[in-house]
């Protein structure tokens, strides 16, 4: 058995795996990929490969000229294309020798806590075993409200389940670039950010504006939560497998994501990225300042109004009042008593509900920062 060098995980994205004009499979990049994952497990890397593809390879073999757009449409696209991707992995890798495994997963999976230590042992096991987890989202069954929707974000999400040192995007341009290098010929390829800013999410455009077929506003997410799990994270061109093997090395190809210096344990992580937010708090000057700079819990006093129908425990976003989210918490009261609490102090709490609550309404253990507002 080579020594353990790392875990690694590379996502691929359709527009990467297809030609855009005639959804041809490209089977060179295919071939190329396989070639490079196999290589890298036998050096010693666990190696994860997260491949999107299954509507687009579904779409064309039904004949179909455009790529569905209902929910059913791509629910049903992506279960005929999903065999047949997998299919055509199973077979590049198995003229190397390499076993592969087929991993489908939605975003429930990773909510829930049981699962989620099954999916880890299941992934461990397959290394163990030498398997590829070959992954994707459960298209066909995921629902709208629990579906990651992209495989950036699910890439990300894989990487801190399985502790990944690497996160590799592969995608039909070359990295991050200052302006959208399909239409700006004066576009700048960034070559590492340090630090996921706002400054950069104005550069990815709106969500609807789509460079790749998931987009930057979707890979800016997933640089968000593969660094804050204190993974290295790399945008670069899906047509060139081959530089797998340098980019690990060090070279600089494509746009690098440095991982944050102080990574979020796995607790904070599911709080931060794994739950779905039911609400939001909208916080008063002084409850964002008491929260972001002195490491304080929210108290109820600090509350000047809040948005959704949530239980207590759940997942809520804190905002200023101009509805900037700065944190991630899990809520003490449900937003009926909570309510009923704005503004109060927590002593009055016992006479307005009628129990003895908790003095905070997020309590710090169960708050993340995500973001740093200045006034
Ligand atoms: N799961 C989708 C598919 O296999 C891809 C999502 C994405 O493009 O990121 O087609």
């Amino acid at each position: 058995m080579a020594q353990k060098l790392g875990t690694v995980v590379v996502k691929i994205g359709t527009s990467s795996l297809t030609d855009r004009a005639t959804g041809d499979l490209k089977l060179a990049v295919i071939g190329g990929l396989a070639e490079e994952l196999t290589h890298l497990r036998r050096l010693g890397w666990q190696v994860v490969l997260v491949s999107s593809g299954a509507v687009g390879v579904g779409a064309k073999r039904l004949g179909l000229t455009t790529r569905p757009t209902t929910l059913e449409g791509k629910q049903a696209a992506a279960a005929v294309g999903q065999g047949l991707l997998m299919s055509l992995y199973d077979r590049f890798f198995s003229f190397l020798d390499q076993p592969v495994a087929q991993v489908l997963l939605t975003r429930a999976d990773l909510i829930e806590r049981d699962r989620y230590l099954n999916i880890y042992r299941t992934l461990h096991e397959l290394f163990a075993l030498g398997v590829i987890p070959v992954i994707n989202e459960n298209d066909t069954v995921a629902v709208e409200e629990l579906k990651f929707g992209d495989n950036d974000t699910l890439s990300a999400r894989v990487g801190t389940l399985v502790k990944a040192n690497w996160l590799i995007l592969f995608t039909d341009v070359a990295g991050l670039y200052s302006a959208n290098p399909h239409v700006d010929p004066k576009a700048q390829l960034i070559a590492e950010v340090g630090q996921v800013s706002a400054e950069l999410d104005q550069l990815a455009g709106d969500k609807g504006s789509n460079w790749g077929t998931g987009g930057m506003v979707t890979k800016l997410e997933a640089a968000r939560i593969a660094t804050a799990g204190g993974i290295t994270m790399v945008i670069t061109d899906g047509g060139i497998p081959q530089n797998l093997p340098k980019i690990l090395a060090g070279e600089a190809i494509g746009t690098k994501f440095l991982p944050q210096q102080d990574p979020m344990n796995s607790r904070q992580l599911w709080i931060a990225y794994g739950l779905v937010p039911q609400g939001k708090l909208l916080l008063d000057k002084g409850a964002v300042k008491a929260i972001q700079a002195q490491g304080k819990s929210l108290l109820p006093a600090g509350i000047q109004a809040i948005e959704g129908n949530f239980k207590a425990q759940s997942p809520v976003d804190l905002c200023d009042l101009e509805g900037n989210e700065f944190a991630r918490g899990l809520v003490n009261y449900s937003s009926d008593d909570l309510s009923k609490l704005l503004g109060q102090k927590s002593g009055r709490i016992p006479e307005i509900l009628g129990y003895e609550g908790e003095a905070e309404a997020v309590h710090r253990d169960n708050l993340v920062l995500l973001a740093m507002i200045t006034d």
